[in-house]
């Protein structure tokens, strides 16, 4: 068995940020990851993987949930089981989480925290990832963009800016065809730490102080003096469940699962460009929501996408657990305070559909009808200029987060789990309320977070 002070069980978004940071430390780290190597770039950085965004094109999809559960969390709802996970598929959008939500998680927490722009660890961060991307985050990625903003904020959205994107545009390949890519911690972890191919199983806390990390099968092993477990919001509470009942130790018989909020409109709009263009034209804390006006550009034709993502906050109405064999099922619904979110929203994207001067607004506050995306840009190309709505089931996004919050039952506000040796967990599903926004410049900096805690214990 091999000895090692650091596992982290994950390579994706959060895990790789951790092995990033502890590496920078000159800390040995091992990454286990369930998943092949398939390569380190983005999948929109080149022309013939960008199809791979679409799971069911994705060889290395793993749906969270199977059978499904429908219609939330459907087949189309997982993992990408690779290393880099889901941080070679996301579109970069980068927001703190609002005041309103931080102020339910721990005084502590919040404090490392910080806020871009400021010298804690969003800020430090929000600078990695402008020094990556060689340019402000703030500023328009190209004209269209800047055109963009400048239209919704002189239709009475002053405070618009453009919505930040750890996002570089790679320009044409030698077939003319456009491409980019987002910020990957992955690159930040040496090659040779990382173990692909290595399911982790079982946990197994030690009289030593360690902790042993056994493959599935029960082929291979490793000892660690900590292990931080990155491995998603669902597997995470797997893994934690097995090791407790190994371990006799009480974990919880469910978990909250809390994904974004999402209803929209698209419009047929003239005009194709090559990487989309995206504002962020509200930030509304009594609907806790944020909303994106942006233009994709699709099969010719330029679409006008207006979306509200609202804060879904962890409630019985939407959990999980595990059957007798370990398996992950789901009971997942919209409670009262969801359907307040959902209900705010109507007027937001009603309010903008007037604004920018497109039709059906009156429609959106009044539908009962909000058909899936696709539906919606089929019925936006038969009635150009008029807004087709759309809302996203629970699951879409992959923001799934809150199953073991930071102070919580199980995990406490340092990310160690309580009472199971020197077990830590990082990722969305230590967020203790996600707030509206995107979940992924909280993840990278909480998992300097957690970092920082294990070198502190080691
Ligand atoms: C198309 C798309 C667009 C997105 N856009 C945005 C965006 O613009 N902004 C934003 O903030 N977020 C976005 N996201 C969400 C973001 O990517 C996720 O929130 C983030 O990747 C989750 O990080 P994670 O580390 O928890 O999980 P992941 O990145 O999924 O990594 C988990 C890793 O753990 C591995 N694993 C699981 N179980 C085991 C095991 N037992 N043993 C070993 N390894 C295991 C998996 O194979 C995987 O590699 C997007 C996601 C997608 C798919």
């Amino acid at each position: 068995m091999k000895d090692i002070p650091v596992a982290v069980v994950g390579s994706g978004m959060s895990g790789g940020a951790v092995a990033a940071e502890l590496a920078r430390s000159g800390v040995p780290v091992i990454v286990l990851e369930a998943g092949p190597d398939s390569g380190r770039s983005h999948v929109a950085a080149k022309p013939e993987s960008a199809v791979l965004a679409d799971p069911g094109a994705d060889a290395d999809f793993a749906p969270f949930f199977a059978p499904a559960p429908g219609p939330h969390y459907d087949r189309r709802c997982g993992l990408r089981r690779r290393v880099g996970g889901r941080s070679l598929y996301w579109r970069g959008i980068c927001l703190p989480i609002e005041p309103y939500a931080l102020t339910d998680w721990p005084a502590a927490v919040r404090q490392r925290l910080g806020e871009p722009g400021g010298t804690g660890l969003y800020g430090q961060v929000w600078e990695e990832l402008e020094r990556w991307t060689g340019r402000a985050l703030l500023t328009p990625l190209d004209d269209r963009e800047s055109a963009l903003l400048d239209t919704v904020r002189s239709r009475g959205y002053g405070d618009a800016t453009v919505t930040p994107r750890s996002v570089r545009v790679l320009g044409d390949d030698p077939r003319g065809e456009f491409s980019w890519e987002a910020y990957s911690p992955v690159g930040g972890v040496p090659a040779a730490s990382v173990r692909d191919r290595w399911p982790v199983e079982d946990l197994v806390p030690a009289p030593d102080g360690t902790v042993e990390v056994r493959a599935a099968g029960g082929a291979e092993s490793v000892r660690a003096r900590a292990v931080v477990l990155c491995a998603g919001t669902v597997h995470n509470a797997r893994l934690l469940a097995r090791a407790g009942h190994r371990a006799g130790v009480a974990v919880p018989g469910t978990y909250a699962i809390v994904d974004h909020l999402v209803r929209g409109w698209v419009a047929a709009v003239p005009g194709e460009g090559p990487v989309d263009a995206s504002v962020l034209a509200v930030r509304d804390a009594a609907a806790r929501s944020n909303v994106m006006v942006e233009i994709t550009g699709t099969e010719g034709t330029g679409l006008l996408d207006v979306w509200a993502m609202g804060e879904q906050l962890p409630s019985p109405a939407s959990q999980f657990g595990f059957d007798e064999e370990g398996r992950p099922h789901c009971t997942v619904g919209h409670s009262v305070n969801d359907r307040e979110v959902l209900g705010r929203q109507r007027e937001l994207l009603r309010a903008l559909a007037d604004a920018l001067g497109v039709a059906g607004g009156a429609d959106l506050a009044a539908a009962e009808d909000w058909p899936d995306f696709d539906t919606a840009v089929s019925r936006a190309r038969r009635s150009p200029g008029r807004a087709a709505p759309y809302g996203c089931r629970l699951g879409s996004l992959d923001h799934e987060s809150c199953s073991l919050p930071l102070g919580g039952p199980v995990v406490d506000d340092t990310g160690r789990v309580r009472g199971l040796g020197p077990l830590y967990v990082a990722g969305p599903s230590v967020f203790p309320r996600a707030g509206a926004a995107n979940p992924s410049l909280t993840t990278l900096a909480l998992s300097r977070y957690v970092a920082e805690n294990v070198l502190r214990e080691l």
